[in-house]
């Protein structure tokens, strides 16, 4: 487990992204360098309860979140926060997941 998601940002602007984009879409820049967020607040939550071709799976949850600088993507979520709730970012792998700060 890692500490915070990676993004992308502008290296001609500096807003960020997540995913990344071929071309900035605010400046039109298409140079970009690796930054970490570290905390979200979750705007919904859904539950994933089947997923075609997996036998033995269990329901999970993932939560659409949204950074201080308005950043929005969708991660895994750990534990039982719902929207509102300030959750930590981390990644496993390369996905992201959040779960409530300590
Ligand atoms: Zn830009």
């Amino acid at each position: 487990m890692q500490p915070g998601v990676t993004i992308w940002r502008c290296k001609g602007c500096g807003v960020g992204f997540f995913p990344q984009r071929l071309l900035c879409p605010h400046c039109g820049g298409g140079e970009w360098g690796q930054d970490r967020v570290h905390e979200a607040v979750i705007e919904e939550v859904s539950t994933i309860r089947h997923m075609i071709g997996q036998a033995d799976w269990t329901p999970r949850r993932i939560a659409s979140v949204r950074t201080a600088e308005g950043l929005s993507f969708t991660v895994g979520l750990r534990d039982d926060s719902g929207p509102g709730a300030v959750v930590a970012l981390f990644e496993e792998g390369a996905a992201p997941y959040g779960q409530a700060k300590p």
